[in-house]
């Protein structure tokens, strides 16, 4: 501490952001391994209705097996995939691991819609791996109808034409879809409609304060009964607590996610997980 104030303002500065590209190129320079070594793997996390108590959904979330590291989460390392063009590799993955799980879903006879996160950036690729994605799941016999493709709002903003129309040709070719993390962009109204929206997931942010907080209910509320009106359903994320339950089902709410119900969990315990479903 005393060595680092000793330095000049200057020189602080630069070793600091020394550092912080230093790890950047690491973390580069794995990321490239780990796609090779086939490092990363799906955790499915279930999605309740909330009337039933009953699994209906669950939502793949990617985690990468680091060989030192342990379970990465991808916050820490889906922007830089994204930066560096990776994601589209990763995103291949991901619809493959994803119908993979749904068709040992099937084959155990159960029935169960699976969200995947979409990146933003997989929209503009030159070759469009995403148009081959329906033609991936007739070959297993699935219908698109039982993934849910989760997108954010930022997906809208500033969209090139290219974007919005390989949106519309998946919900065209019977993909559903959720605007993720609603609430906390820009803009969504404008986009819920424009887009052949079908859930909207309330973030976290406002699910954590409807216990104490009157104007997170409120909140809540409101998004519910919107989406609604439109014809839409509620996913609500981040569900901890048994209050949090209960007054999002007295809402209206259709759909919760959450530590409350469970963790993202390997695929293996998601199918045990559903047969006393
Ligand atoms: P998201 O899509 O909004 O996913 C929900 C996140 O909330 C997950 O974090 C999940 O583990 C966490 N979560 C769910 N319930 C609870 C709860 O009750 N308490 C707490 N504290 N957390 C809860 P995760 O898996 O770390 O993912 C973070 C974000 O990374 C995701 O947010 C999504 O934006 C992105 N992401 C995850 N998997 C993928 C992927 O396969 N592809 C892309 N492009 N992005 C992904
Ligand atoms: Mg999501
Ligand atoms: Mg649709
Ligand atoms: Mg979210």
């Amino acid at each position: 501490q005393a060595k680092q104030q000793g330095r000049s303002g200057y020189a602080f500065f630069s070793s600091d952001m020394r550092e912080q590209a230093e790890s950047r190129m690491r973390l580069l320079k794995d990321l490239r391994i780990a796609q090779q070594e086939h490092q990363f793997c799906l955790y499915y996390q279930p999605i309740i209705s909330l009337k039933t108590q009953k699994i209906e959904k669950a939502e793949a979330l990617i985690r990468w097996q680091h060989p030192e590291k342990g379970l990465i989460r991808p916050d820490e390392f889906i922007p830089l995939a994204e930066e560096t063009q990776l994601i589209h590799k990763m995103g291949e993955f991901i619809f493959t691991s994803a119908c993979d799980t749904l068709r040992k879903v099937k084959d155990s006879g159960k029935h169960m819609q699976l969200s995947i996160n979409v990146s933003p950036v997989q929209f503009t690729s030159k070759h469009c791996y995403l148009s081959k994605w329906h033609k991936q799941l007739q070959t297993l016999n699935l219908n698109a109808q039982d993934i849910v493709i989760e997108i954010t709002e930022g997906l809208m903003m500033n969209a090139q034409p290219r974007t919005q129309k390989r949106l519309t040709t998946l919900t065209a070719q019977g993909f559903a879809l959720a605007l993720d993390d609603f609430g906390t962009g820009y803009s969504s109204l404008a986009y819920l409609k424009q887009m052949d929206t079908d859930y909207i997931k309330i973030d976290k942010r406002f699910v954590d304060g409807i216990a104490d907080n009157q104007d997170d209910l409120a909140l809540c509320e409101a998004m519910i009964m919107m989406a609604h009106q439109l014809g839409l359903q509620v996913i609500a994320e981040g569900i901890e607590t048994y209050e949090q339950h209960e007054l999002l089902l007295q809402a209206g709410c259709d759909f919760g996610q959450g530590y409350y119900y469970a963790k993202p969990m390997p695929q293996e315990a998601l199918l045990t997980l559903l047969t006393d479903n």
